[in-house]
């Protein structure tokens, strides 16, 4: 419930989150879509993912219903938790400005699609899932519940191991060499010390 600080500090990075989204899905929806493999594996991820992500936390800051998973963290968790929640707002932001108007939701690509390999994007492929992964541990460790705080990990993990391979296939089937060469030169989520 909002009578806890570090409660108080996930709704406004929770605002900022969903406004970056909201911003940027803005900006991209004129932009016509030529590939698209969003399948039904690709939807039932989204469904599990993106429903719960968005509101067992709204229900566990607002209602009292999930009260019975709360538990408690040590004191330090909220501190750590704020401090990943920046980082992962501001990679977040970064990789949506980086792709402009490359950027989906899903599997998809747009109209005279650019491979992006520039900004956050000249170190690792996959920085905007990297900034998701920060958010869900901020969360975590923010909200002291199992369902609120802990069910964005888990279903992210699901779609992010699924997804990533199938993102990664879609790109060099169509950039071919350019991909390849970015792969060699780039990690999925941590930059390549040696290439
Ligand atoms: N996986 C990336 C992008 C997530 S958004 C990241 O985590 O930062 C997903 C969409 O971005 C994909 O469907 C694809 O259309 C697009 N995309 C992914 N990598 C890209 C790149 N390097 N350049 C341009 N578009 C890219």
């Amino acid at each position: 419930m909002l009578t806890h600080p570090s409660n108080v500090v996930f709704l406004i990075g929770f605002i900022v989150y969903v406004s970056i989204r909201g911003v940027f899905k803005e900006r991209t929806k004129r932009n016509q879509k030529v590939v698209n493999r969003a399948d039904g594996v690709e939807k039932m991820l989204m469904a599990i993912v993106i429903p719960g992500g968005l509101f067992l936390p709204v229900l566990y800051l607002f209602t009292p219903w999930l009260g019975f998973a709360d538990y408690h963290l040590p004191r330090a968790a909220p501190w750590c938790g704020a401090a990943l929640m920046v980082a992962a707002l501001w990679l977040f932001y970064r990789s949506h400005a980086d792709l402009g108007l490359n950027w989906s939701v899903t599997l998809e690509l747009r109209k005279d699609h650019q491979l992006i390999t520039q900004g956050v994007y000249r170190y690792i492929r996959h920085p905007m899932y990297a900034s998701i992964w920060l958010w869900c541990v901020a969360q975590g460790l923010l909200l002291e519940n199992w369902l609120a705080g802990w069910y964005s990990l888990i279903t992210f993990a699901l779609m992010y191991f699924v997804r990533t391979p199938r993102e990664e296939r879609m790109m060099r089937e169509s950039f071919g060499q350019e991909y390849e060469d970015y792969m060699r030169k780039t990690g999925r989520l941590f930059p390549r010390l040696r290439s």
